[in-house]
């Protein structure tokens, strides 16, 4: 059972990702803001350790509990939106193109080429 084009009938079909791509971005972006957050609190922390070393462990503390505060709250975003992008993929938007003549439609999840990292 392949898969193949109705238009054109051809066979080289990929995976669009199309709601993968914005559901990443947006996330990173709303899981930013959480990082945001994230940093200041993680600033807070990375302060109050510091502090045992004095003025300079302070600024390190900061900046090091603001990365790391950032970066997981960006992290934890990108992914849950990549989830829901993938769920929108599956689910409502044309998920296959056509490589061929660059007609794009949906496939049902079972006719589904390949699809990468899952
Ligand atoms: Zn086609």
């Amino acid at each position: 059972m392949t898969a193949h084009c109705p238009r054109c009938t051809s066979t080289q079909l990929i995976p669009r990702q199309l709601g993968r791509h914005i559901g990443a971005t947006t996330g990173v972006v709303s899981g930013g803001t959480t990082g945001a957050m994230g940093a200041l609190s993680g600033a807070k922390a990375g302060a109050a350790v510091g502090a045992v070393a004095g003025p300079v462990g302070v600024s390190i503390g900061t900046l090091a509990g603001a990365l790391f505060g950032a970066l997981v709250g960006g992290t934890a975003g990108g992914v849950a939106g990549a989830r829901l992008g993938e769920e929108l993929d599956t689910k409502v938007l044309d998920n296959i193109e056509c490589r061929a003549c660059g007609h794009t439609f949906r496939l049902p999840l079972a006719e589904y080429p390949s699809y990468p990292s899952r």
